[in-house]
């Protein structure tokens, strides 16, 4: 199987990382051709506002939602939930195929970032490091899988092949995360 990595701006190269250890081939897109042969994406965290902009000049935009829209999985962290939602609070969704609606900046500042650990789905203990996070501040289907909670914030969803988290897995050692996706 191989890994697609959205390679446009934020932390592209830890996820990759994170896929090396665990013996998994990816691929960095920052063009349309690089989506050939991949079976699933992986969106990073970065800044929003900045990927919507590059996915748009770059020509990714269209053809990753048409990918999401057949249901290619994937997974996106922080930014990239953002991304995925189909309502962004404040602001036009952007692939809009997740139901969720998504607060932006939720914890405040850039020092309101935070670790903590805690359940995910089946995993206990996962650590959890949040930066500028968003959360989920509405599910938008039954369908969707409520997969952690933290401070009273919806942070980790899943939806049919889509896996939304507000935190950020490849800046930890633990791989669990993507060992389920
Ligand atoms: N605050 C960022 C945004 O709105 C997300 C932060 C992150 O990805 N670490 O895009």
């Amino acid at each position: 199987m191989m890994t697609g990595i959205l390679a446009l701006q934020g932390a592209f190269a830890e996820h990759a990382a994170c896929l090396a250890r665990l013996g998994e081939p990816c691929r960095l897109i920052r063009k349309p051709e690089e989506l050939h042969g991949v079976d699933r994406l992986i969106l990073p965290g970065g800044e929003s506002t900045a990927q919507r902009k590059l996915l748009e000049t770059t020509g990714l935009f269209s053809p990753i939602r048409e990918l999401l829209r057949e249901g290619m999985p994937v997974m996106g962290t922080c930014a990239g939930l953002i991304l995925l939602a189909q309502e962004v609070a404040g602001a036009p969704p952007c692939f809009g195929i997740l139901p969720v609606e998504v607060q932006r900046n939720a914890y405040g500042r850039q020092l309101g970032s935070f670790f903590v650990q805690g359940q995910v789905g089946e995993l206990t203990d996962v650590p959890m490091r949040f930066i500028r996070a968003p959360y989920v501040a509405r599910v938008l289907s039954e369908e969707v899988e409520v997969l952690n909670v933290t401070e009273g914030r919806i942070t980790a969803v899943r939806w049919r092949n889509c896996l939304g988290l507000a935190f950020h897995p490849e800046l930890t050692e633990d791989l669990r995360l993507y060992q389920c996706f």
